[in-house]
C-alpha cells in the first residue's frame, strides 16, 4: 500500500510570552542560517574547501556543547539541523544551476530578518508534539515555547504527523505539518466524465450519457476582486514608507491569504464531487494558451479598468485550472480512477464538434458551439465532450465527416 503525505496547516494562537519565545526562536534560526552561510563562504575563501552538511552539523554540535558560554538559545538539535539543511540545499541548487550553464545562478544570499520565514522539525515527538482533539481545537507543544493553542483541521482523519514547520507570515504564526496516511479511502463512481473550463464557468463536465453540468465561478472571487481593486488603487495614491502605506499593504496581503484559503476549499469540494461519481476522467493538458484564456476573455465585455481587472483575473482565476487539475489527478490516482490527459494540439477540443468531428475555429467571444450537423451546446461543454470522446476512443475519424451544409 502506498503511503500518502499531505500538508496540513494550523494557525497558532500564542500567549504574549509565547509570542516572545517564538520570536526568540525565529531570531535564533535566522542567525544560525546566516552563520552557516558565512562559515561556508569563509572556509572556502581561506582553505578552498567546501563544507558539507554533515560537517556543519558536527561544528554545530561543538557549539551546542558550549552554548551557555556563547549565550546561545538552547534550541532543539534536530530543528537546527533542518536550518543547516536549508543552507545546504541553497548551495546545492546554486551548483546545479551553475552546472546547467545558468549564468544568473545566484549565489546563496544572507537573509534579512524580514524575509526569514521560520524553522522546521524532523521527527514528531522531538522538539514538537501535536495534541489534536476531536471537534475541539487542539494544541502543539514546542520546545522553548510551551503548549500553544492551534486551529485548523486535517481534511482526512487518521493522519500520522511526521515533520513540521513553524512559519511567520503577515504577523501570524502558522504550523505546517506533514501528515502520513496509510491510505485514504475514497469511493469512486461508474461514470466516464469529460472536463473543461473557461471564462464563463469554473468547470464544465459531461458524462458518457450526455448529461452535462456547469459549475459557476465562485462568488467570493468577484467580491474579493472589488476589494482588491480598491486596495490597490488606494495603495498607489499613498506615499511609500508611511504608516498608512504599511497598513494598506498588510490588508492586501491578508486579502490574498483569504482568497487562497477560499480557493483551496472550493477546489477541494468541487474535485471531490467529481471523483465520487467518476470511473474515468478526461481533460485537456494545460498549456500557456488555455492558462491565459480567462484574462483575454474579459475583452469581449469591456468595462472600467479592463487592464487591471484582467491582471486580477489572471491572478485569481488562472491558478484555478492548474490547481483543479492537480487535485483531480491525485484524487483520481488515490481512488483508482482512470485519468486521461488529452493532447490539446492534436485533438483541439475547443474547435472540434463532439458529434460530427468537424473542426472550426471559434473566437474567444463565442461562448456557444453551433454546428451544421445540429449539435448545439455551450462551448465548454462541447470541448468537455470532445475530451471524453477522445478518452473513450470514440473520436470521429476525419473521413467520417458528413458533408457540410451550405
Ligand atoms: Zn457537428
Amino acid at each position: 500500500m502506498t503511503k500518502i503525505i499531505r500538508k496540513v496547516t494550523y494557525k497558532l494562537y500564542p500567549s504574549d510570552s509565547q509570542e516572545e519565545s517564538l520570536m526568540d526562536m525565529l531570531i535564533h534560526h535566522h542567525q544560525l542560517y546566516n552563520w552557516a552561510l558565512r562559515d561556508r563562504i569563509e572556509t572556502y575563501r581561506q582553505f578552498h574547501y567546501g563544507l558539507s552538511f554533515s560537517e556543519q552539523c558536527k561544528i554545530n554540535t561543538l557549539w551546542r556543547s558550549n552554548r551557555k558560554q556563547h549565550r546561545l538559545l538552547n534550541a532543539n538539535a534536530q530543528s537546527e539541523q533542518v536550518t543547516l539543511k536549508r543552507v545546504s540545499l541553497a548551495f546545492e541548487g546554486f551548483f546545479r544551476r551553475l552546472e546547467q550553464g545558468d549564468r544568473k545562478a545566484g549565489f546563496p544570499r544572507f537573509k534579512p530578518f524580514q524575509r526569514f520565514k521560520g524553522w522546521g522539525y524532523k521527527t514528531h515527538g522531538d522538539g514538537w508534539k501535536l495534541h489534536l482533539k476531536e471537534k475541539k481545537h487542539g494544541a502543539v507543544y514546542l520546545a522553548n515555547v510551551g503548549i500553544v493553542k492551534i486551529r485548523g483541521k486535517a481534511r482526512n482523519e487518521g493522519g500520522i504527523p511526521k515533520t513540521a514547520e513553524v512559519i511567520r507570515k503577515n504577523g501570524e504564526w502558522l504550523l505546517s505539518v506533514s501528515m502520513e496516511y496509510p491510505s485514504i479511502e475514497r469511493k469512486s463512481g461508474t461514470k466516464g466524465i469529460g472536463v473543461d473550463w473557461g471564462v464563463s464557468h469554473y468547470l464544465s463536465t459531461v458524462d458518457h450519457d450526455g448529461h452535462f453540468e456547469q459549475v459557476a465561478n465562485p462568488r467570493y472571487l468577484s467580491q474579493s476582486r472589488e476589494r482588491m481593486t480598491k486596495l490597490q488603487r488606494d495603495l498607489a495614491l499613498v506615499r511609500k514608507g508611511t504608516r498608512h502605506h504599511r497598513k494598506l499593504k498588510y490588508q492586501l496581503a491578508k486579502l490574498h491569504q483569504k482568497i487562497a484559503r477560499q480557493r483551496l476549499d472550493f477546489t477541494h469540494k468541487e474535485t471531490a464531487k467529481l471523483v465520487k461519481i467518476a470511473a474515468l476522467i478526461s481533460t485537456e493538458k494545460l498549456t500557456v494558451k488555455n492558462m491565459t484564456r480567462s484574462a483575454k476573455g474579459t475583452a469581449d465585455k469591456h468595462g472600467k479598468m479592463v487592464k487591471q481587472k484582467a491582471g486580477l483575473n489572471r491572478e485569481i482565476l488562472n491558478t484555478a485550472p492548474a490547481m483543479t487539475i492537480n487535485f483531480l489527478k491525485y484524487k483520481a490516482e488515490e481512488t483508482g480512477i482512470e485519468w486521461v490527459m488529452v493532447p490539446t494540439q492534436k485533438v483541439k477540443p475547443s474547435q472540434t464538434c463532439p458529434d460530427c468531428g468537424v473542426k472550426k475555429k471559434k473566437t474567444l467571444a463565442e461562448r456557444w458551439h453551433s454546428c451544421p450537423c445540429g449539435c448545439e451546446k455551450p462551448r465548454d461543454v462541447a470541448s468537455a465532450q470532445v475530451n471524453l470522446n477522445w478518452a473513450l476512443g470514440l473520436a470521429v475519424k476525419a473521413g467520417n465527416q458528413p458533408e457540410k451544409v451550405a
